[in-house]
């Protein structure tokens, strides 16, 4: 049965001007929006008491199971408007399926995929002025998370849980123009293991990269850059980015699935290289053949791809010892399959694989 939801107004909402502000220069994950979507969960009575209301902290007894023990996971997208001012979700279908591939990795309730949807569109209604203009790649970030709300220090799926669902305006990625990142290969930590929970969407994967986003920027890097656990030898991603190797030859590579996530920009490109006559081998792909593969000319563009940048260019990679220079300048398949992404996004060209909604 789909969720009721009652929404209460925010009494005293951000002002016309003080959002006009915020609106011009949103940043990212700044300022939030004037609602909130609430759900709670118990085994008695499933998912219960959906409501929008005026955004403000949580109130936790200290014994909530999530600050103890992480259960937890999330996911991340953007509402985008288009020129003639309707707002848009990209593949908001496949964020539901993963947040549920995330709660089955985390003993976590599953939300079904018509309530986490619901939940969305009735934020994005409530806070629909939040939205920014279509110039500029600015975006409404959404971002739905589910977590233990339990108060229980056994160490059990918890018994009470609470998914929510918070909006915040972000700005354009890359504000003078695109720019390759930089990357840093970490060999002293990795992401996830087999059998681990490196697929799920969960803070506990973020809260371990830290250390090793810290190695990269000790180094001069933007991201780092994760091999796989049983062999470090396997390229998995970075720390909020999917990878792909573009050959001289037309081939296009990407990590294969298993210990990485699976990104909802990562699967949409597979879709349209496809469309765009280069099928992509998704397999192990070894940092040796990164290395290789850009010293000899064989590789001749790297990207890397999520939901903030959509499509960003990779340029020198550097590990301890050594580097590969990339290329200092976007290549032109990867800007391709860039402008064609952000074109749909923004309502620009056709839809023709149904992923807006
Ligand atoms: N890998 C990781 C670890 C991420 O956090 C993200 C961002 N969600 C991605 C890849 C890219 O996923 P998506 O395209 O769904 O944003």
């Amino acid at each position: 049965m789909p969720l009721e939801i009652a929404t209460t107004p925010n009494p005293s909402p951000r002002s016309d001007a003080e959002l006009a502000e915020i609106l011009a220069a949103p940043g990212f994950g700044t300022y939030f929006t004037d609602h909130m979507f609430i759900v709670e969960w118990t085994p008695e009575r499933g998912w219960h008491d959906a409501r929008v209301e005026a955004y403000g902290p949580l109130s936790l007894d200290p014994a909530t199971a999530v600050l103890h023990y992480a259960q937890e996971i999330f996911e991340g997208m953007k509402a985008y408007r288009h020129a003639d001012g309707s707002v848009w979700t990209f593949r908001a279908e496949e964020n539901a399926r993963r947040m549920a591939a995330s709660s089955r990795r985390l003993a976590l309730p599953e939300l079904p995929e018509e309530d986490f949807l619901a939940a969305v569109d009735a934020l994005v209604a409530a806070d629909e002025r939040w939205v920014p203009g279509h110039e500029g790649e600015s975006s409404l970030y959404l971002r739905p998370f589910m977590f233990a709300s339990e108060s229980f220090l056994g160490v059990r799926p918890a018994q009470h849980v609470t998914f929510m669902v918070i909006a915040s305006p972000a700005g354009a990625y890359f504000k003078g123009g695109i720019t390759p990142l930089s990357l840093w290969l970490t060999e002293e930590y990795t992401r996830a293991g087999r059998g681990g929970m490196g697929a799920a969407k969960t803070g506990g994967n973020y809260a371990s990269s830290l250390v090793a986003q810290q190695e990269a920027a000790a180094h001069g890097c933007d991201q780092v850059v994760f091999l796989d656990v049983a062999e470090n030898r396997y390229v998995e991603e970075l720390g909020g980015m999917n990878l792909y190797f573009l050959y001289a030859d037309g081939r296009i590579v990407t990590p294969a699935l298993g210990t990485i996530l699976e990104g909802i920009t990562r699967s949409a490109i597979i879709e349209l290289a496809g469309k765009m006559g280069h099928p992509v081998e998704e397999r192990p792909f070894a940092i040796d053949e990164w290395r290789e593969g850009v010293a000899s000319g064989e590789i001749t563009e790297v990207f890397a791809c999520g939901t903030a940048a959509v499509v960003t260019p990779v340029g020198t990679l550097h590990w301890d010892g050594g580097k590969v220079e990339g290329s200092s300048e976007p290549g032109e398949l990867t800007m391709a399959i860039r402008e064609q992404l952000v074109d749909i996004q923004l309502g620009r060209a056709d839809d023709t694989f149904g992923w807006m909604r």
